[in-house]
């Protein structure tokens, strides 16, 4: 069975031993931020704080700070992830209306509706306030009614009022329909959901198309949704946490800094402002948070299925020998793309590069042979440092649209790309590379490991 929720989901985790429960109070302020960032930094747990100062809901966090839960989260394996979301992509379920849904079981309206009764986060030292990290912002097109859901950050400025970083994004393009017709835009943020729909606000899809709908058939099923509240707008049944509210047409408030997924802090600027009209929860609700900053976080890891899927999918009709792509949290899960595949013809490599440099943000692109493991970056730079002379290998394409977040842009937003040809030379002899036969018929060492220690101890 997929998992529906988040509750499912954190029960599973458990049932595995990979959610380390804290008993001791923490504080919201950098302490939560800091345990996950040392569970980032060591491959450790997910965290449970049961007691988070001040607040009477409990906080769960770092479930994405190993690529190992994400694969988890979709019940898939490395193997299988990109087939998963290829076949959601092809077959988006629509989502399925129901009257009544847990994350309504309380609902808080007017003057009862604070953002300060939830246990918000401040993360980063120099942040300009506690941060929701992984809302899903649902909201709808002014014109054409065609929904979006995506993950923003969200600066909490008061008790009903949340900055929004949206540039660039699906929903600042809503946001200027909205605005032309002088209008707020209705919008609902939801927090801890199942995890399809985390990662499903994720893809790179093009504009129009209902990120829920390929939530419900990466979890082959429809994801159930309720009306909201407040706002015409409709939120997944099983949520946790729902906050509604609207974007003020034309107002544009002081937002940041905040520590980002590039690793740096970005700097307080104007930014669009959402005046909030209820908030709704579970019975005894889980607030679901995520650290951002330096690589890696779970900010990158949570990108990396459905940004590798996207861009699999695109080179795979263009290039049949394409195998496999990667985004390394190295590159913040945006500027380093490792590609693996098998030529057909001559240089067909450097077409991968072309296309790869020609759609924004992606800064690196290295292509390597499909029998290089793209997620092991140990092998991918074994590839570069031999098969590789970089003279004739290494591709420089100068002033390009790239990321806003580069901070090493001379220019704002506009970048130099370079891509890497690690393929061996195309038609022509090349060492072998050495195997050993028999590895798959090993048993799995770590376990055998486990079994003689827990002899020992009996
Ligand atoms: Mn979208």
């Amino acid at each position: 069975m997929p998992f529906v929720d988040l509750r499912d989901f954190i029960s599973s985790l458990a049932d595995q031993g990979e959610i380390l429960r804290i008993q001791t109070p923490v504080d919201p302020h950098y302490e939560i931020a800091a345990y996950i960032r040392k569970a980032s930094d060591t491959d450790g747990p997910a965290l449970f704080f049961e007691k988070v100062k001040g607040f009477d809901i409990p906080v769960i966090a770092g479930i994405f700070a190993s690529r190992r839960r994400a694969l988890m989260a979709l019940e898939t394996v490395q193997d299988q992830v990109l087939d998963k979301f290829l076949k959601g992509i092809q077959l988006p379920l629509p989502t399925k209306l129901v009257q009544s849904g847990a994350c309504q079981e309380v609902v808080k309206t007017g003057s009862d509706a604070n953002l300060h009764s939830l246990p918000i986060p401040t993360f980063s030292d120099k942040d300009g306030g506690p941060y929701i990290t992984l809302g899903v912002t649902i909201s709808k097109d002014p014109e054409n009614g065609t929904r979006n859901a995506s993950i923003y950050r969200l600066e909490v400025k008061s008790k009903d009022r949340l900055g929004v970083l949206a540039e660039g994004q699906h929903l600042a393009f809503q946001l200027r329909k909205a605005e032309a017709q002088n209008k707020p835009l209705e919008i609902a943020i939801v927090v801890g959901c199942a995890p399809a729909i985390l990662f499903a606000s994720q893809w790179k899809g093009p504009y129009g198309i209902d990120e829920l709908t390929l939530a419900g058939s990466i979890c082959g099923q429809p994801i159930e949704v309720v009306k909201c509240k407040t706002v015409d707008l409709e939120v997944p049944a099983s949520a946790e946490i729902v906050i509604e509210g609207h974007i003020l047409p034309h107002i544009r408030e002081i937002e940041g800094p905040f520590g980002e997924v590039s690793g740096y802090m970005s700097e307080a600027s104007p930014k669009p402002v959402i005046v909030i009209s209820a908030i709704t929860h579970r019975h005894q609700p889980i607030y679901h948070a995520a650290l951002s900053g330096v690589p890696t976080t779970e900010n990158h890891v949570i990108r990396q299925f459905p940004v590798e899927a996207t861009y699999y999918a695109e080179l795979k009709g263009k290039f049949p020998g394409v195998s496999n792509v990667h985004f390394p949290s190295a590159g913040a899960g945006a500027y380093l793309v490792v590609i693996a595949m098998k030529q057909y013809n001559k240089y067909e490599s450097r077409n991968v590069i072309a296309h790869m440099l020609g759609t924004t943000r992606n800064k690196l692109i290295v292509v390597v042979d499909d029998d290089v493991n793209v997620f092991n970056m140990e092998h991918v730079m074994w590839a570069i440092t031999t098969r590789c002379q970089f003279d004739q290998d290494v591709i420089i394409f100068p002033r390009l649209f790239g990321s806003r977040m580069d901070p090493s842009a001379l220019e704002w937003g506009v970048a130099c790309g370079m891509g890497i040809d690690a393929t061996r030379p195309f038609g022509q002899p090349f060492p072998e590379v050495v195997t050993v036969s028999g590895v798959d018929k090993v048993p799995d060492l770590h376990a055998l490991l486990a079994t003689q220690r827990s002899n020992k101890q009996s």
